[in-house]
């Protein structure tokens, strides 16, 4: 009995500790939360622009969730925000040259004004609120029986409770006055801490009250919105954006879908943040593509298609409620032949980007001969994509063979190609599949704009 019950304190100390877990207090939650922030790992081998570019997009996000009283979102972002410009970069090879990166100066200008401010201010406001948790876990749990006790550290602020079993009461009994006697001194030290954090959570929970009316307002009114566009019901799964399904509206060729295609991977890593607005898939938030992205992209590729020459695009959008929303393809300036496809001119898509407050949620691209699937430049192109948002898409479109694939890196994908120093087409290892079928996916009939820059 004893042996079992250390064990399972023994796991419990071992175990990462969870910022849902209410019987936690708030300072170990929010240093979980804290240490989500400090996960940033940069590569060398992605400029540091790309990082400035990621981060002004990191920002967008961090403001969207604390606007829809995303607490825990919020801060994790603004920490990562911070991890990554503070922290990590400077250490990067490349970092002394890149004094001139216009965005620079706009990031650093964000971490004083923006970040370091909002994420004190999150951690005061992360730490009221389960503190107010803790005290009323701790209240049910007083109240459910009397085979328990509640043991108060020396100062009387970290209230921690154990399930005694019967031996443990046996030997509690046993235990001198004295003893008792302390054990009365610390309940009364107990109760006062209580009381204390009691009158201090009333004052935030009418603020709490405010922020979650104002989520409400706003779901019902996406709600609203979405009972007007929806007309089909929703697809879950990458592997049916296929022309068939575009142009032979809900009739779906199950069996034809998955062909050539290595099997869906799950992400064991991903720190999830589920349960704060919609769920996620293998923990990945989900990205909603318009119904009829695919063929309005073929459109506009159509001359180049029938040339033989690839077509690419960025695709852009928009976080709303912990998923992320494709609005926009831009279509750069580029230079393209049959197996590739160089984008041009970025400044005019950045500030594009900039100008419409847009988050890069992947790119897409043709091959016009080949099946749908991702080459080994394509395999590195993605990467990229990947290491800046872990939800970034892959769209390949095969025209001839009427296919297309939502793709996106598996993990061992991650590591091997992100290591991988090799340029143009070269082989990479079969086994372990090094692409997937993207499975947080959603194709929703909601509206997209294409731009066409070339
Ligand atoms: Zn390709
Ligand atoms: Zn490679």
């Amino acid at each position: 009995m004893e042996q079992g019950f250390s064990l399972k304190l023994l796991k419990k100390l071992a175990a990462e500790p969870d910022y849902t877990d209410v019987s936690l207090t708030a300072a170990e939650r929010v240093r979980a939360l804290a240490k989500m922030g400090c996960c940033v790992e940069i590569n060398e081998d992605i400029a540091p622009r790309r990082y400035f570019r990621s981060g002004v997009e990191m920002e967008r996000m961090a403001a969207v969730y604390l606007e829809e009283g995303s607490l825990e979102n919020a801060y994790v972002l603004y920490t990562k925000l911070i991890t990554l410009f503070v922290e990590k970069l400077p250490g990067h090879r490349d970092y002394q040259q890149c004094s001139s990166i216009p965005e620079k100066q706009l990031i650093m200008k964000k971490l004083q004004e923006v970040a370091f401010p909002r994420k004190e201010e999150l951690k005061r406001r992360l730490q009221e609120k389960y503190s107010r948790q803790h005290i009323e876990y701790l209240r049910a749990q007083v109240g459910e029986g009397q085979n328990q006790e509640v043991v108060v550290d020396g100062c009387g602020q970290q209230l921690q409770r154990l399930s005694l079993l019967d031996e443990d009461r046996k030997h509690l009994s046993q235990l001198d006055k004295d003893r008792q006697c302390l054990q009365l001194e610390e309940e009364k030290q107990r109760v006062a801490a209580l009381r204390r954090l009691q009158i201090e959570s009333e004052q935030f929970r009418y603020f709490e009250d405010q922020l979650k009316r104002q989520e409400m307002a706003n779901k019902k009114g996406e709600e609203a919105g979405l009972k007007v566009e929806t007309k089909v019901p929703e697809v879950i799964d990458g592997s049916c954006l296929s022309q068939q399904s575009i142009r032979g509206g809900m009739q779906r060729q199950g069996a034809d879908l998955n062909r050539n295609r290595p099997p869906a991977a799950f992400s064991q890593s991903a720190a999830s943040l589920a349960g704060v607005h919609s769920p996620r898939v293998e923990g990945l938030r989900r990205v909603v593509i318009p119904r009829d992205l695919t063929y309005r992209f073929l459109l506009l590729a159509d001359s180049n298609t029938t040339r033989g020459i690839e077509t690419c695009g960025v695709l852009c959008g928009r976080l709303t409620h912990d998923e992320f929303l494709l609005t926009h393809v831009v279509i750069p300036k580029q230079s393209s032949g049959p197996d590739f496809c160089d984008m041009e001119n970025v400044e005019e898509l950045f500030s594009f980007q900039d100008q419409q407050k847009l988050l890069t949620l992947g790119w897409i691209h043709t091959h016009p001969t080949q099946t749908a699937f991702l080459s080994s430049v394509d395999l590195h192109t993605h990467c990229s994509y990947q290491l800046m948002l872990p939800e970034a898409i892959a769209i390949v479109c095969a025209p001839k063979h009427n296919d297309t694939g939502v793709f996106r890196l598996t993990g061992p994908g991650m590591s091997e190609v992100s290591a991988c120093r090799l340029k143009g087409f070269h082989p990479h290892s079969k086994e372990p599949p090094l692409f997937t079928v993207c499975k947080h996916v959603v194709l929703r009939a909601v509206k997209l704009n294409l731009l066409d820059l070339r």
